[in-house]
């Protein structure tokens, strides 16, 4: 038999496979894991292809194969495409799939103990409170001894004498299966129609993508869990995205309820070992349902039935760091390549779902009122000409009565604004001094609760200066603008009676404190919320029918050309906060641009208006979806340098037709932790392959070491 090369693919900065000689008596097959030797060490790869040995190299060999489960050929096949697609090395998208690598070994065992109720036995009396406060058995000797109170050396005493069996288990216990054939909410009719659609779509077994287009509050989770239950039937797993922040404690109950079994979690903030054993259940497609944020994508999922992406407008399924990748868009990629179902749920779809789901790509379910009596909140414009705070105040006249009269009846007010912190700029009154960050382009933000100067695009923070560090003047520094502290300050003065929290990433910087806090306002404890954008994800408060938008502006700062469709988006959210239960809720927006499209699309509550007038500037300006973009953005530690490699890199660009380059300019940040930049915008027709287009420029220049040129395909920031 002739020897065999194997391409392995290493996770790390690689743009390809590496060819090695098969010794004799290996046996390979694409996905399996190796060790070869590269540069002086050996390293975990993936064998990616296996072909014919070519004649003109000495190859190295491959030293070991790992008795690991191959990565699934689709699994390959994704991580190519999510390379090509996104310009992107792929041994770097091999290194996100390969997430928790001791998941590769068998899980590490542990001992579990429980009574065997022998009788005769000697009970003294740590014995007897192991039986009495050691359970729930079967535990680890360490579990039972803290509750117990007594050491663990007892524990194992008394199974050596046979009170106890011991029992050799897992410590990676596998999930508990979801059962598909129990019984949800009682569905309205719309919801009925809606679910039988994607049901339908699921069976099929191929590839679809469905848009599921439903007002806030219409039960689009009770809809896409319908089709959730026929993957499941059909014994494929299902992977539901939601944005980070909505991975909360009563979002997995609902799950509980809906299917017996909450779902394997992934996130950011998951423990190695908790990592490890989802990693590895999935892979062996034993975990069923699965909810994570975006990187769960890259999950080496078995067997993938459907993949649901709840709140696909969210601008947190764009990765901005690393592989730049957009989790909603790779997800439709994901699901052709596994025969699969996407459904993309949103209240306020983003334009490109919108425009796929009207020319019949997708397939386009509406879900146009919400469940019941409730009906969706009554939004106005408060035009802040007519209205102006009093003098350094930011909330207005028809706010305070709005929310007066809200509290009046009982019933809970929310203020948005979305800014942490007390004020987003200190200055100095002395000098004119402004504070800001020492390695970055952005002003520092004053934070009163914890008494410190925050640079929200770094973490940099320092305590509140006492002088102007600039001209030395005391109590010179005022606090310019209005953050989320200073609105419930402000809050406080009008309602003095009311209890007043703040919800805010900051919001005792853990995750436990949020949930603490959401649950308090469900359950009716606080009169009024300040919230950031944290307020806005999917969360139920059943008293709240009072909504005021602090700052309802768009900010079209940094040239953003979806800053109106965001706007809208994200008032549309926050105002369908208000009014869940049986209870109609207003919100009322202060504007100084009332007569922006957004705005009035909003307070006359017709989507239909703004879609159609968006539109029409995007296909008349080539932009998405009717044009594609990508970014390029320059960076290094000397300015002039920085400058001189964006301009080097614009003048190599490929002529191509259909191609219009902008820039090199300075972006808003133009200073990021310590690296000047610069960016290029690249627009596009929509024929254009422009992934390969970027690719090929790329190619043509080695930037200098410490300098990067990075490409982001479909840039959806632009700082
Ligand atoms: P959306 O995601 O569309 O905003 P949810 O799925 O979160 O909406 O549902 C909003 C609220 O309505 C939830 O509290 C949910 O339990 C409730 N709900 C949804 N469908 C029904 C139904 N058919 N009957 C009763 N309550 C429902
Ligand atoms: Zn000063």
């Amino acid at each position: 038999m002739p020897a065999q090369n194997a391409q392995v693919l290493f996770p790390v900065n690689v743009d390809k496979p590496f060819d090695y000689e098969v010794p004799a008596g290996m046996e390979l097959q694409p996905g399996e894991f190796v060790f070869a030797p590269i540069g002086k060490q050996f390293k975990l790869g993936v064998v990616f292809s296996l072909g014919a040995k070519g004649f003109d190299k000495e190859l190295k060999f491959v030293a070991e194969k790992k008795p690991a489960r191959a990565l699934p050929p689709e699994m390959l096949n994704f991580i190519s495409w999510t390379a090509r697609y996104n310009c992107a090395p792929m041994g770097m998208v091999l290194r996100m799939v390969l997430s928790a690598r001791k998941a590769l070994d068998p899980s590490p065992e542990v001992t579990h103990f429980s009574p065997t109720g022998k009788p005769g036995l000697r009970i003294t009396p740590a014995r007897q409170l192991i039986m009495d406060k050691g359970g729930p058995f079967p535990a680890r000797a360490s579990e039972i001894a803290e509750r117990a109170s007594i050491s663990a050396g007892v524990v194992r005493g008394f199974a050596d004498i046979g009170g106890l069996r011991a029992e050799i288990r897992p410590v990676d216990g596998p999930f508990d299966i979801p059962d598909p054939d129990l019984s949800g909410l009682e569905l309205s009719q719309s919801q009925k129609e809606g679910a039988a659609k994607l049901v339908e779509m699921v069976k099929r077994n191929q590839f679809a993508t469905a848009l599921l287009d439903g007002v806030t509050g219409s039960g689009k989770t009770e809809v896409y869990f319908e089709a959730a239950a026929q993957a499941l039937r059909q014994n494929r797993q299902v992977l539901i995205l939601v944005p980070e922040i909505a991975l909360t404690q009563a979002g997995m109950k609902r799950f509980k309820a809906r299917f017996g079994a909450e779902p394997a979690p992934w996130h950011s903030a998951l423990g190695e070992a908790e990592r490890r054993r989802v990693w590895r259940e999935v892979a062996h497609g034993r975990a069923k349902l699965v909810v994570g944020a975006r990187s769960a994508l890259y999950l080496p999922f078995l067997n993938l039935g459907l993949i649901v992406v709840d709140e696909e407008h969210d601008t947190s399924f764009k990765q901005e760091e690393g592989v730049i990748y957009n989790a909603r868009d790779m997800s439709v990629v994901r699901a052709k390549l596994s025969d699969a179902s996407v459904i993309l749920a949103s209240a306020t779809p983003s334009l490109e779902s919108l425009v796929n789901a009207r020319n019949g790509r997708y397939e386009h379910v509406v879900l146009p009122e919400r469940p019941g009596a409730v009906t969706l909140p009554d939004i106005d414009l408060v035009d802040l000409k007519d209205h102006p705070p009093a003098k350094g105040d930011f909330i207005s006249e028809p706010l305070i009565q709005s929310a007066k009269a809200c509290l009046e009846r009982g019933e809970q007010v929310m203020l948005y604004l979305n800014r942490r912190g007390y004020a987003p700029l200190i200055i100095c009154r002395a000098c004119g001094e402004k504070l800001k960050s020492p390695d970055t382009d952005s002003w520092l933000v004053e934070h009163r609760e914890t008494g410190r100067a925050i640079c929200h695009h770094t973490g940099f923070s320092m305590r509140m200066p006492k002088e102007c560090p600039s001209c030395h003047s005391e109590d010179s520094l005022t606090s310019v603008g209005p953050g989320v502290e200073r609105v419930a300050e402000e809050a406080g003065r009008h309602f003095p009676e009311a209890k007043i929290e703040i919800l805010s990433s900051d919001t005792s910087g853990n995750p436990e404190k949020i949930r603490e806090r959401m649950q308090r306002m469900e359950q009716g404890k606080i009169d009024i919320l300040v919230g950031t954008q944290m307020v806005v994800k999917g969360h139920n408060f059943p008293g709240l029918t009072f909504v005021g938008v602090v700052d309802g502006d768009l900010s079209l700062v940094g040239g953003d050309p979806r800053a109106g469709e965001r706007t809208f988006q994200t008032l549309v959210q926050v105002a369908g906060r208000a009014g869940r239960a049986d209870k109609p809720g207003t919100a009322l927006i202060q504007t100084h641009q009332p007569e922006h499209e957004a705005l009035q699309a909003l307070a006359m509550g017709d989507r239909e208006r703004f879609i159609a007038a968006e539109l029409g500037m995007r296909e008349l300006l080539g932009l998405p979806p009717f044009g594609r973009l990508a970014a390029v953005i320059v960076s290094g530690p000397d300015q002039n340098k920085t400058q001189d490699l964006a301009r080097k890199f614009t003048n190599l660009a490929p002529r191509a037709k259909g191609i219009e380059i902008l820039g090199p300019s300075e972006p808003p940040i133009a200073k990021l932790r310590g690296r000047f930049r610069r960016r290029i915008l690249v627009q596009a027709d929509q024929s254009l392959d422009l992934s390969a287009y970027m690719a090929h420029w790329r190619s043509r220049i080695r930037p200098p070491s410490k300098y990067k040129v990075q490409i982001d395909i479909d840039p959806q920031s632009f700082m």
